[in-house]
């Protein structure tokens, strides 16, 4: 049995501020709210392959419990789509933004701006931002992210009072400090800066001990050039960041690895280190992710670096939209629960307004959600 219209009718993403004058965050009130069964009907981007149907998905205590074809008609008439994944931030680092123009040493280098500005602030104040950061992350249609969180144990513990009642998930990557073997226990793995900024021998503490711990491995490689990579790769890592200056033959060794890439071409274009040969990695089977990265430099948005991939870097809008969702949920481990719309994962799911200013008269839904969707056209997240 549907509840009545009025209690549907909560769920509808607010425009209202609170008192505080800030965008308010409903993930809670969805929560609490969600009807007990919900259908949505519409174009629904479907499975892990993103399948574009007509049809519907029936939502029972927030799992998806069935995707139809058809025209039956639901609460919510729309584009159906999975929530994003973002898969990798510095959420931290939105607690000063856009910096003048400066080199990638200069911003994030040992000793750089970014380091210096975070170690001069305060906790509560580390602990606004990331909260506000996370809180955009929903507004924007993300539903889970990997963050490198640096400042060791109390960085950590820092990002877990900011995300307290949140809706969005994330997995933590820690950064031990001094001893190699002090990582945070509710840090799913380790996230390491390039190898040219360690001594050999930390590193290779570090990976021991997380491995044993059963931790995920994630580190930057080939952003300030390509000399790291190697290194990058002695480590066996899970997880690549950025390979903005990755040739093929280091693409290959990457692919033969099984690693997964996280490319974040916004970032790369504002410190200049190149643009990721996104096409010859999809070529290569390289389960291929994207993530805002710095958020000092950087919306939280993954709609802008979805447009910016597809228009510069892959005219495959299927692709660009799996990179955005299911591959991201797959490098962090999520993908069994979320990443995609098929029956038994959870409804992380975003409705798009067809008949929205922005979107009416769309020709592809798949390519407008791609090329041209804002946050302004989503009609209901849950
Ligand atoms: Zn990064």
């Amino acid at each position: 049995m549907h509840r009545l219209k009025e209690d549907v009718n909560k769920l509808r993403v607010p425009n209202s501020c609170d008192a505080s004058g800030l965008k308010r965050t409903p993930d809670a009130e969805y929560a609490a709210g969600l009807p007990d069964e919900l259908v949505l009907s519409g174009t629904v981007i479907a499975g892990e392959d993103m399948a574009v149907l007509d049809g519907c998905v029936v939502i029972e205590n927030g799992i998806i419990k069935e995707v139809c074809e058809g025209r039956e008609r639901g609460q919510f008439e729309g584009i159906i789509c999975p929530a994003f994944v973002n898969a990798h931030t510095h959420v931290a680092d939105s607690i000063a933004k856009d910096p003048p123009f400066m080199s990638l040493a200069d911003l994030v280098g040992p000793g750089g701006f970014k380091h210096r500005i975070l170690e001069s602030a305060s906790d509560d104040l580390l602990v606004e931002s990331m909260r506000f950061s996370a809180e955009e992350m929903l507004n924007t249609g993300t539903c889970a992210f990997g963050d490198f969180r640096e400042g060791g144990p109390h960085g950590v513990d820092l990002l877990l009072r900011a995300l307290e009642g949140l809706g969005i998930q994330s997995r933590i990557f820690g950064r031990p400090l001094k001893d190699p073997g002090d990582i945070h226990p509710a840090c799913w793995g380790v996230g390491l800066s390039s190898t040219r900024d360690y001594d050999w021998g930390f590193v290779d503490e570090v990976v021991r001990i997380a491995r044993r711990e059963g931790r995920c491995i994630a580190i930057h490689a080939g952003e300030a050039g390509r000399d790291d990579i190697e290194g990058a790769l002695a480590i066996e890592p899970d997880i690549l960041i950025h390979l903005s200056r990755a040739e093929r033959s280091d693409l290959r060794d990457v692919a033969e690895s099984g690693a997964s890439v996280v490319v974040c071409p916004r970032s790369n274009l504002f410190t200049r280190a190149g643009l990721p040969d996104v096409a010859a990695m999809l070529s290569l089977e390289i389960n291929v992710c994207v993530g805002t990265d710095n958020l000092m430099i950087n919306s939280a948005s993954i709609f802008r670096e979805m447009e910016l991939i597809s228009k510069a870097l892959v005219r495959d809008d299927r692709q660009v939209f799996m990179m955005c969702t299911i591959n991201g949920a797959r490098a962090l481990g999520m993908d069994e629960r979320l990443g995609s719309i098929d029956p038994g994962k959870e409804a992380r799911v975003i409705v798009f307004d067809r008949r929205s200013r922005n979107l009416k008269g769309s020709l592809n839904p798949l390519a407008s959600i791609v090329r041209r969707a804002e946050p302004s056209d989503i009609m209901l997240r849950i």
